[in-house]
């Protein structure tokens, strides 16, 4: 029996879990829809059915085979959204390889701490991106790998082209994978997804084929994704909301995935639902308001759409109000979820009244259960306030290699606390509050002040440095860094801005700096970022751009 008054829920339990691998569940959808559309790459001009896409991945698996790929290694991917992400996805998956994905704005210093804490022995990489010569960083850094698979065309020497993988392997005999595929099981890791959580560097979130496949099953079962729908997905495929809700929530219901570019643009978003008809989009909440705005969304016909999630930070109301009158999504959606819980644990559902799919996150998922925590771990009464706690089959397997990191999220009794502050009303409608760590999340991008702060450390001139954000009405947050100099040095607001391109993600770059001798303190030496964030509030605001 359920306690009504205590702010704990349960999902519904009458949607089966999958059973199966990735390989298995990609497998059975193959033999389903074979000459449905599978996935539309508009950058690329690529389009696969299922029947193409099944042919591909199973040649670049046996590719994967003759490089000399075993169960449990890791391969990286390094690469913004495209065809070969995909393929890369489900060859891994077949093949027991554990998926690292690596944020494809990250830099030397993130790159060289990811490749090295995860293990990679194998890594795939485009060749640039966005300004960024990746093979100059890689022959830089000079990982310690077996193999770098380069997307370019014609990559360095010490780089293999992707396009000489289907000749490797087509030496490889398809029993080979068959019998590799049979050998694994659906508990098995499949993906690690970096995330700082509450502390410094980054942890790998470890991630079962159980969690993640169940996970995407689950967010397109809530959005009731058919093989006739057409997803378009701008979202960025290294983070799970694009991995995972968009192609494992397609893969498992036969639906078309559409790229629309190989990172976010809003022209190219819109016209890529016109012209593929979509049935539904993904966004987080400074897409939406990006693709509202677009000057040209009126030469857009969006009639098609119908269904779509808005998550990964808070979803301001008016922009959800918009987004089903402008956009035509009905339906949308919001989810909400971090990598640990693979993403998804609360979504508002198809027959939610227009008042709670506007202001809540919804209920919790089927087959998992969510509660409400104080401080002393106790479950509060329903409409108070206290730590959001996710348990069940999502939950990851752990950080990896970080037992510490892993304790000190999950409990013993399996509950992942989320460090999210929320409430529960009396229906099990849940609303986030706010968070109990200090993570910044800039245009859906999460930015972890301590982490930016141990990086500022590292500048000479810089002696104590503290980052906080404040609302942005652009990104949803912006970065502000408090720095105070050692004696006798400085550095201005745009050298410090130089000195950040390169070495760190470009979204990371704090957009204001504040120069100071002293923080705000407490009488007892704690530093008040609260007081800060106001001060900084106000300053800006009366400060011309
Ligand atoms: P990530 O691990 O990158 O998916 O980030 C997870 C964090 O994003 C959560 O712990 C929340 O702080 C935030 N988040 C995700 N979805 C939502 C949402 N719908 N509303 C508010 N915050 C969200």
């Amino acid at each position: 029996m359920d306690q009504p008054n205590q702010s704990y829920s349960r999902g519904a339990q009458d949607k089966t879990l999958l059973a199966m691998t990735i390989g298995q569940a990609f497998d059975h959808t193959v033999a389903q829809h074979a000459d449905g559309e599978a996935l539309v790459v508009r950058h690329q001009q690529c389009r696969y059915t299922w029947r193409q896409l099944a042919a591909t991945v199973d040649l670049h698996a046996r590719a994967f085979l003759a490089l000399g790929m075993q169960t449990g290694d890791r391969l990286g991917i390094w690469a913004p959204n495209c065809a070969e992400w995909c393929i890369s996805q489900i060859a891994s998956a077949k093949l027991g390889v554990i998926l690292v994905n690596i944020n494809p704005a990250y830099r030397t210093s993130e790159l060289d701490y990811v490749l090295k804490q995860s293990g990679c022995q194998w890594l795939v990489c485009a060749g640039s991106f966005k300004g960024s010569d990746y093979h100059a960083i890689l022959q830089e850094l000079s990982p310690d790998l077996r193999s770098m698979i380069s997307l370019d065309p014609s990559p360095p020497a010490e780089f293999l082209p992707w396009s000489q993988l289907a000749a490797l392997g087509s030496g490889v005999p398809p029993e080979q994978l068959h019998t590799r595929q049979a050998s694994l099981h659906f508990d098995q890791a499949v993906n690690i997804q970096y995330t700082s959580g509450t502390t410094g560097f980054p942890k790998g979130a470890t991630l079962s084929h159980h969690n993640i496949l169940n996970n995407g099953y689950m967010v397109g079962e809530s959005l009731g994704l058919t093989a006739q729908d057409r997803l378009v997905i701008p979202v960025p495929l290294y983070h799970c909301f694009g991995m995972v809700m968009g192609n494992l929530g397609c893969i498992t219901h036969g639906t078309t995935m559409i790229y629309p570019n190989d990172g976010f643009d809003p022209l190219l978003t819109l016209t890529a639902v016109a012209e593929e008809r979509a049935t539904g989009l993904y966004g987080v909440p400074t897409m939406f308001i990006a693709l509202l705005d677009h000057p040209r969304r009126g030469e857009c016909d969006l009639s098609t759409l119908r269904t779509g999630i808005m998550a990964g930070a808070t979803c301001p109301i008016e922009v959800m109000r918009r987004v089903i009158s402008e956009l035509h999504m009905g339906e949308v959606q919001i989810a909400y979820g971090m990598t640990e819980t693979s993403p998804v644990s609360l979504q508002t559902g198809a027959n939610d009244d227009l008042e709670r799919r506007v202001t809540t996150v919804g209920r919790t998922q089927p087959q998992l259960e969510n509660k409400i925590i104080d401080t002393d771990g106790n479950t509060v009464a329903r409409g108070e306030i206290g730590e959001l706690c996710t348990r069940g089959y999502s939950v990851m397997l752990g950080y990896w290699n970080n037992p510490e990191g892993t304790r000190d999220a999950i409990d013993d009794a399996g509950w992942m606390h989320t460090g999210d502050l929320a409430t529960m009303d009396e229906h099990g409608y849940v609303c986030i509050a706010g968070r109990n760590k200090d993570m910044i999340i800039r245009g859906g991008e999460n930015v972890y002040p301590r982490e930016l702060e141990e990086f500022f450390f590292t500048h000479p001139a810089v002696a104590d440095v503290q980052i906080i954000g404040i609302p942005d009405a652009r990104y949803g947050e912006e970065i502000v860094a408090w720095v105070k100099f050692h004696p006798g040095h400085v550095a201005n607001e745009l050298e410090l801005q130089t000195w950040c391109k390169g070495r760190i993600a470009h979204f990371k770059t704090p957009k204001h700096f504040k120069f100071v001798d002293e923080f705000p303190m407490t009488v007892t030496g704690k530093i008040q970022k609260f007081r800060m964030r106001e001060i900084s509030i106000e300053e800006l605001r009366t400060q011309p751009n």
